[in-house]
């Protein structure tokens, strides 16, 4: 099994692939919906598998699920999904709201890491002075999200810290977002982005009740690339994100 086999797939059980007629293009942009694409997306993507099937004279089952995969693959690859590690030390800003998984997650990236041999600091933001040396620093910042001058003014101050103290170093900005709050969590994403300039999502909380195609939404709408992906509370359970495999595991 996949890395993904925890998403469930239960939206697109009902769909015949080898009938391909209206009915069918209809049932599936609901069944893309249902799966947390968003509306928006959900459309696009079959309004250009309409036009591959029509353009190719696809007429298989299989090859036309394969060509929603490819659609939804391009629509994934937004930006580089490794962490940028070049630099000793390199620095990896966590942020997001309170509970969706931020000290967890920086835990897993940290084991995963130390198991490549690399010297991993965890730091709370605050602390960020006090931990920069020469290692890998990953940086956990307080959850609170009272308005959005607030967040920015923290995190503005945070940047100035880190740039002042580590003014070399490869710095990443990552965002945590919990795949269960669907839609609702890419409204926040847009606040922090304007805000924190990302350079990439972590999404926690995959397996459960999460429907997956929320990964989609995130990369069309955002245009921040998902770098790690959470599927469990174990300290194992954070795989870097594959769009092909997670395609695969969604379709
Ligand atoms: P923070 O407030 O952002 O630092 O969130 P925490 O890291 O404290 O996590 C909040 C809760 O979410 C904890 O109970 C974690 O065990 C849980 N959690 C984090 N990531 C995942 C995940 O990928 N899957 C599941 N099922 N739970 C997770
Ligand atoms: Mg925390």
């Amino acid at each position: 099994m996949g890395i993904f086999a925890k998403i469930k797939k239960a939206w697109f059980d009902t769909i015949v692939w080898e009938t391909i007629d209206d009915e069918f293009y209809d049932e599936l942009e609901d069944s893309l919906i249902m799966a947390d694409l968003g509306a928006t997306v959900a459309h696009d993507a079959v309004k250009k598998l309409r036009d591959v099937v029509y353009q190719k004279s696809i007429q298989r089952g299989d090859d036309v699920k394969q060509a929603l995969r490819d659609i939804l693959i391009e629509k994934l690859n937004v930006g580089d999904t490794a962490l940028d590690l070049s630099t000793k030390p390199s620095v990896v800003l966590v942020i997001g709201v309170n509970g969706v998984g931020k000290t967890t997650s920086i835990g897993k990236i940290a084991h995963r890491l130390k198991g490549e041999g690399k010297r991993v600091l965890l730091c709370a933001a605050d602390t960020f002075r006090a931990a920069a040396a020469d290692q890998l620093v990953l940086c956990d910042t307080a959850g609170r999200l009272h308005n959005k001058v607030n967040l920015m003014n923290e995190l503005s101050k945070l940047r100035k810290i880190i740039d002042r103290e580590t003014p070399d170093a490869a710095k990443e900005t990552l965002l945590v977002l919990d795949a269960t709050t669907g839609q609702n969590g890419l409204q926040q994403a847009k606040v922090f982005r304007e805000t924190a300039g990302l350079t990439g999502i972590i999404l926690t909380k995959l397996d459960g009740t999460a429907k997956g195609g929320i990964c989609v939404a995130i990369a069309q709408e955002l245009g921040v690339p998902v770098k790690y992906v959470g599927l469990g509370e174990g300290i194992d359970d954070l795989q870097p994100f594959n769009a092909e495999e997670y395609v695969k595991a969604l379709i």
